[in-house]
């Protein structure tokens, strides 16, 4: 089992140097890929860090230079970088005429990719990504986490965003602590990777319509985990990458450390806003919070949050641990 794994990382890590020869050495690579991530405002030193690559539009570029270097279909199978047609008979390369990003383990080998497409119609899925295999499980997997390692630990405090534009954007501003989870919510598995690292996540939102959905949900596996969960949405559907490239690091940085606010105190805003002055709607905002501090592990700290809430919300302290009470009654 450990030759096989091993035999799946040496074809994804050659597939990664030749998406990234393609990308440099090729004609295409370089008109179309190469000046594609240029013109998105990256720098080369970044394009080569993150190992960034272009795959050919051919069917089967990926697979004919792979067989003509003798690897095996088996594993490039098993890795998704080929995929079999159902009559069981002819292959043809998942990734074609996409740049891609390599997702690396915490070694810094490649495990998988996603590939962004370059053209603008509506029904090419934006992002193509490798399928889980056995040595790419999505749900412990960070990407760009290999580069933040240490300044996750220097910084004590880690940015999560939802993409990976947005990591290489916040590195080339100097803002190396960020990984993504690649569009999808949060996993136990992920949350763990980084509590290794910090206890104090900051989650920047895309200001679309997915973003300030998602930043009311996913954060209780956070809270439950002991994290200290910091959000901050941007601004007109803009996301870290787009306010990056738009005004530049140090307005980014700004906006950063300026709108920033603590979780709760996010969601007792957001949610007081929207129920307005109707008592049952209040009650009901007052019940969702707590619900929140109920996920927080330490007492401490949920004694502190009860104690700002109950300002926040025009409500008596003791009605809110009363609210606190019955809620951890209920969930045991
Ligand atoms: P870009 O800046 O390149 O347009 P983005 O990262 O801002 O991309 P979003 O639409 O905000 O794209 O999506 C966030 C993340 O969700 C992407 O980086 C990608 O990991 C994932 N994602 C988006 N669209 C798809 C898709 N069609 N299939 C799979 N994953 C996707
Ligand atoms: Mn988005
Ligand atoms: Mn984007
Ligand atoms: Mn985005």
């Amino acid at each position: 089992a450990q030759d096989r794994r091993e035999s799946l990382f040496i074809v994804t890590n050659w597939a990664g140097k030749f998406f990234m020869e393609t990308l440099w050495d090729t004609e295409d690579g370089r008109t179309i890929g190469l000046n594609y991530f240029r013109e998105r405002g990256y720098r080369d030193d970044i394009i080569k860090k993150f190992e960034l690559g272009y795959s050919p539009e051919a069917w089967t570029a990926l697979y004919d230079r792979a067989k003509a270097e003798g690897h095996k279909d088996e594993f490039l199978e098993a890795t998704g970088l080929i995929i079999r047609k159902d009559d069981g008979g002819s292959v043809y390369d998942r990734f074609r005429g996409r740049v891609l990003f390599p997702i690396h383990n915490l070694t810094g080998r490649i495990l998988g990719f996603g590939g962004r497409t370059l053209k603008t119609d509506k029904k090419t899925p934006k992002y193509v990504n490798s399928p889980e295999s056995e040595v790419y499980h999505k749900s412990d997997v960070l990407y760009g986490l290999y580069f933040a390692k240490k300044p996750i630990l220097d910084a004590d405090n880690c940015y999560l965003v939802e993409g990976y534009a947005d990591v290489l954007s916040m590195h080339q501003a100097g803002v190396e602590n960020v990984v993504s989870s690649s569009g999808t919510s949060l996993t136990h598995g992920q949350i763990r990777l980084i509590s290794r690292y910090t206890k104090n996540v900051t989650i920047l939102y895309d200001g679309d319509e997915a973003g300030i959905k998602a930043s009311l949900r996913g954060t209780d596996m956070l809270l439950e985990e002991g994290l200290n969960v910091k959000v901050l949405l941007f601004p007109d559907g803009n996301d870290p990458d787009s306010y990056v490239q738009k005004f530049g690091s140090t307005a980014f940085k700004a906006y950063v450390a300026e709108h920033q606010q603590d979780f709760i105190f996010y969601k007792t805003h957001i949610l007081l806003r929207d129920a307005g002055n109707d008592p049952i709607k209040r009650a009901e905002v007052i019940h969702d919070v707590v619900a929140s501090i109920a996920l927080i592990p330490d007492e401490i700290k949920v004694s502190v949050f009860i104690r700002e809430c109950s300002g926040l919300l025009d409500i008596q302290e003791r009605a809110l641990i009363t609210e606190l009470n019955k809620i951890r009654l209920a969930r045991h």
